[in-house]
């Protein structure tokens, strides 16, 4: 299961956050923040109740000219993916939107949503979850994908820690079971949009 090394959105401190997982930092009064990230629509902020409707509600077809819009069948669906992609997601990086993205395919081959494309008018069914991890914890929040071409795996497994940009550094940090400098994996700078692999691989290091 990955974990994201972000930011409190409740006490403002870095803390480790998994899906299920609560915020273990200790506040001024002694008690326990324990916030975790919204998988629940109720749990949610606006914006992520906001994008929980948008992925469970068919789009207006006539009315959209241009765009994706992809949602899944059953809004009780939406949560089950969004914990699934949470706990099981590999991380990916979509150099087209210059992002790092965890992906999951909870029903293996088998159709999980359907995908609108306006500019062609055509549906296409998605076996793929994919939550870009370039917002604010508090609105991460996943859409329905096939695997494009251009997509770059980056790393899976267990043990996965995503650290966002922080005033500290602009790039993303990826590490594997702790967060020490010889246990980094890899890291990716969105505004250089240049990413970087830090462990060797079977053929020596290499960029991507
Ligand atoms: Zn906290």
């Amino acid at each position: 299961m990955p974990f994201f090394r972000v930011n409190c959105p409740h006490c403002q401190r870095p803390t480790l956050l998994g899906a299920n997982g609560q915020c273990l930092n200790v506040l001024n009064d002694g008690t326990t923040c324990s916030y975790a990230l919204p998988i629940q629509y109720g749990h949610g902020n606006a914006k992520y109740r906001c994008k929980y409707e948008k992925h469970t509600t068919p789009p207006k077809f006539g009315a959209m000219t241009s765009g994706i819009h992809s949602w899944t069948f059953a809004s009780g669906d939406y949560s089950q993916f969004q914990e699934f992609v949470m706990e099981s997601g590999s991380v990916h990086l979509d150099p087209a939107n210059n992002y790092l993205f965890l992906w999951t395919t909870p029903r293996g081959a088998d159709p999980v949503a359907s995908v609108f494309y306006a500019s062609s008018g055509s549906v296409v069914s998605a076996t793929g979850v994919l939550m870009p991890l370039n917002s604010k914890p508090q609105n991460y929040h996943h859409f329905y994908s096939n695997y494009e071409a251009h997509f770059q795996h980056v790393a899976d497994g267990p043990g996965l820690i995503i650290e966002a940009p922080t005033a500290a550094h602009p790039d993303f940090q990826l590490y594997r079971d702790e967060r020490k400098p010889e246990n980094l994996l890899f890291t990716y700078d969105p505004i250089a949009q240049s990413g970087q692999r830090i462990v060797p691989l079977a053929s020596g290091i290499r960029g991507i």
